[in-house]
């Protein structure tokens, strides 16, 4: 269990719980599965509010990068955000080189930026809506590629080019 916000540095935390019984019902989750929602939305920094879906994005970022979250705001990394990446969004808008876009003015699948324009690309709640995910964002930003939705850990640039083939 995280013990220190990465994105403000608080050892505060509360549990919430987001889904309630008719709405696990509807959707035919399991107990664990319901656990897990719970914990991933619901667990949250009473610092910042950003919870813990979020908390571990800004936790791989500071291990792919070597440096604490707060130096990585500071710093000149070129980073393309496609849809706010929850609560991080109020972080990555500060820093110097950041790019924000949304569906439906921008589709991910043409984005219009040049080969190698981003270091990094975030995103929250994209990659299950579009058919080649990798495919899309790849000549854009080829060294990192980090997803909220997929647990938040960055994959190795030979395993996206494996799979954008
Ligand atoms: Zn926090």
């Amino acid at each position: 269990m995280i013990t220190t916000c990465p994105c403000c540095g608080s050892t505060k935390f509360v549990s919430n719980t987001v889904l309630w019984d008719g709405l696990i019902k509807e959707w035919g989750l399991k107990k664990d599965e319901a656990t897990y929602i719970n914990r991933q939305q619901g667990y949250t920094c009473q610092g910042c509010e950003t919870n813990l879906r979020s908390m571990m994005l800004a936790y791989a970022i500071t291990q792919v990068y070597g440096m604490t979250f707060q130096d990585f705001l500071k710093s000149d990394i070129r980073i393309l955000e496609i849809n706010e990446a929850g609560h991080l969004n109020k972080y990555f808008k500060t820093m110097r080189n950041h790019t924000l876009v949304e569906y439906p003015e921008i589709d991910m699948m043409h984005l219009p930026h040049r080969a190698n324009s981003f270091d990094l690309v975030v995103h929250s709640d994209t990659m299950e809506h579009i058919s080649e995910p990798i495919k899309a964002a790849w000549p854009v930003a080829q060294p990192v590629f980090l997803s909220v939705k997929q647990g938040s850990m960055p994959l190795p640039r030979n395993i996206l080019k494996k799979r954008s083939n």
